[in-house]
């Protein structure tokens, strides 16, 4: 699947749960990009992806890192393993941050190192979202940065959504969605997912063989990405408090 649909998947993810996990407003439009950004977080594991490039050399050799650290492309950052694994990392930069927050709840806006994790996986995921959406052109990077303080600052990453009986934060919760969805995404084409990794290789297919597409090929452009374009608006539409289905008046 290309970089933009996988993006769209992850905001489709986001927006149709939002109100199940009882996001209010203000926090849906970061979900929505943030999960885009986790999206696209997967292919990580390939230095030519749309992440890989986001920032530089810095990404491609963390790219490099990840791909060999994970058994190579589309295996280890593909499996429940790498989902667990990416989430984790999410949930530990928010408690990292948090453990360090005493001037953000007082209002002042000072540095501290506890911010500095949670501030790059908030960089990464937001300017991933917006490179692989095409959003913001040459400014997509600065835009990601920008939204990432912002976002750290007021602590909006930490806000807790209900998860059924728990309490996750946003950043890892739209980690964990993002990913998923991108696994999802993959195991609609061709290829499939190796998603018991590391104890099987098997790939894991969702669709029947006749149904599954190849990635940037015609079903993908003319299907795919329209149906993920009315979701993504329909789910938005619901999110934000507007009912699918018009009440029909009582007679
Ligand atoms: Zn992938």
């Amino acid at each position: 699947m290309l970089g933009r649909d996988h993006a769209l998947s992850g905001a489709v993810a986001f927006a149709a749960l939002a109100t199940s996990l009882h996001v209010t407003e203000s926090y849906l439009a970061a979900g929505v990009v943030l999960t885009a950004g986790a999206g696209v977080l997967p292919d990580i594991d390939h230095p030519d992806s749309t992440i890989a490039r986001s920032f530089g050399f810095l990404t491609e050799w963390f790219a490099w890192v990840v791909n060999r650290l994970s058994g190579g492309h589309r295996h280890g950052t593909h499996s429940l393993l790498g989902i667990a694994v990416f989430t984790a990392g999410a949930y530990g930069a928010g408690l990292f941050q948090l453990s360090g927050s005493k001037t953000i709840a007082s209002g002042h806006l000072a540095f501290s190192w506890h911010i500095v994790p949670a501030i790059l996986v908030l960089a990464l995921l937001y300017s991933s979202a917006l490179r692989a959406l095409r959003i913001g052109g040459h400014y997509s990077d600065l835009l990601g940065i920008a939204a990432a303080l912002a976002t750290c600052f007021t602590g909006a990453d930490l806000t807790q959504l209900t998860v059924g009986s728990w309490h996750v934060p946003l950043l890892a919760a739209a980690t964990g969605l993002g990913c998923a969805a991108h696994i999802a995404g993959d195991e609609l084409t061709h290829g499939g997912c190796p998603v018991l990794w590391p104890v099987s290789m098997h790939e894991f297919h969702l669709l029947p063989r006749p149904l599954q597409f190849t990635t940037a090929k015609l079903a993908e452009t003319w299907i795919i990405f329209p149906l993920l374009l009315v979701g993504l608006a329909v789910a938005v539409w619901h999110a934000t408090g507007h009912p699918l289905v018009i009440p029909q008046p009582s007679k």
